[in-house]
């Protein structure tokens, strides 16, 4: 693993080069199962469009209670497959926080419609659904909750919200596999949910994604868009793209969803060891977990007083511990620089958010080694 950086991927900061981090805030875990499951795939020659891939997408579509589920090249392009598959394109809205990773909205812009911002909730960083119903307009033709660190929204409420308005709800749980809110999964609440397989989730494909739906025209329109809009051999109904996941991909997910239940019971177990710690100072805003749902602690992000979160990044670039900014908010971007927004709570966060190292790899002798810089800064 020595010089390889996981999260590379998802773009870093452009800042000067440091030493190499001693512990990295992401760890994918990968073993002789997936190398024997990559192998065998080789050996058999079916490269794409093949048995692993609907192995794959049955195993997600059971853990997470859907009826389908629909692989696809990556996160990003899933959200634009739900978005074309529900006919959303220019002159139509799609409700978004601004607390999440770039593709949330940059997808909404790929398939010529404007993503409308709104704010998040200060303790758990979910999108609050008062704030969603106060932009909702005539033009309104989804939410997409973002399930933040993994955590599912309020999808009881975002439900509701969305029949009264007419408007789609689409889960972006890119960070939550295996989570439940109410005891059902995560991406089976709206009308679609996709989930990531991008190195710094909690399982990962290398890059890929997967689309769960209880709609079986959505899952059928999700399926031609991923492979050239044919419905039979070179018969091409729809404008379509090939956004296929590869066999090889797949295969690897399968293992992956093999560790899966272990990987969250760790990272839970680590999540509640920095909680313990980090309790000790009532100044630092901890992750806090609503009872009714599972929380897979894709990250560990706690909140601080900017003067404090500069001390304490500082702290952390010293003792080589690797943190980041779990997200600088999508309306400050350039690219969104003509989109006007109001997010008073979204706005407060980015100064103050940092996430933690809380992946499975890590020893209780480094986590403690994390709590007391944190706590010593
Ligand atoms: C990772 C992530 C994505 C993008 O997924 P990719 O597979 O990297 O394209 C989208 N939304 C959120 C909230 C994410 O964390």
């Amino acid at each position: 693993m020595s010089g390889y950086d996981p999260l590379a991927s998802v773009g870093g900061a452009a800042a000067a080069p440091r030493p190499e981090p001693r512990i990295r805030l992401a760890a994918p875990i990968t073993g002789q199962e997936e190398v024997d499951a990559v192998a065998e795939v080789l050996a058999s020659g079916i490269l794409t469009n093949g048995p692993r891939t609907r192995d794959f997408e049955q195993r997600m579509a059971e853990r997470h209670d859907a009826a389908h589920a629909v692989a696809m090249a990556n996160g990003t392009v899933a959200l634009a497959a739900m978005y074309l598959a529900a006919g959303i394109g220019p002159g139509d809205e799609v409700i978004v926080p601004s607390l999440t990773f770039i593709s949330t909205a940059t997808s909404v812009l790929h398939v010529g419609a404007t993503p409308v911002f709104a704010d998040v909730e200060e303790d758990t960083y979910l999108l609050d659904v008062d704030d969603v119903a106060r932009r909702i307009t005539s033009r309104t033709k989804a939410i997409v909750p973002v399930h933040y660190a993994g955590q599912p929204a309020d999808m009881d409420r975002l439900v509701d919200l969305g029949a009264e308005a007419g408007a789609r709800v689409f889960e972006d749980a890119a960070q939550a596999h295996g989570a439940r809110f109410r005891g059902r999964g995560a991406g089976s609440w709206g009308d679609a949910g996709m989930f990531s397989f991008t190195p710094t989730k909690n399982i990962t494909t290398g890059e890929g994604a997967v689309v769960t739906t209880n709609d079986d025209e959505l899952a059928h329109r999700m399926r031609l868009l991923r492979n050239h809009g044919m419905s039979a051999q070179y018969v091409h109904d729809v404008l379509g793209y090939n956004w296929r996941l590869s066999e090889l991909q797949s295969a690897m997910g399968c293992c992956q969803m093999d560790r899966l239940d272990d990987i969250l019971t760790a990272k839970r177990a680590n999540a509640a060891h920095l909680s313990a710690r980090l309790a000790e100072d009532p100044a630092i805003g901890l992750p806090v977990a609503a009872p009714d749902r599972e929380h897979p602690y894709m990250l560990f992000t706690i909140r601080l007083e900017p003067e404090r979160r500069a001390r304490v990044a500082a702290a952390l670039d010293d003792a080589r511990i690797e943190w980041r900014t779990y997200f600088p908010p999508a309306h400050l971007q350039p690219v969104f620089e003509s989109e006007r927004a109001d997010l008073p709570v979204t706005d407060h966060l980015a100064t103050r958010i940092l996430s933690l190292p809380v992946h499975t790899r890590l020893s209780t002798a480094e986590l403690d080694l994390v709590a007391d810089t944190v706590l010593a800064s």
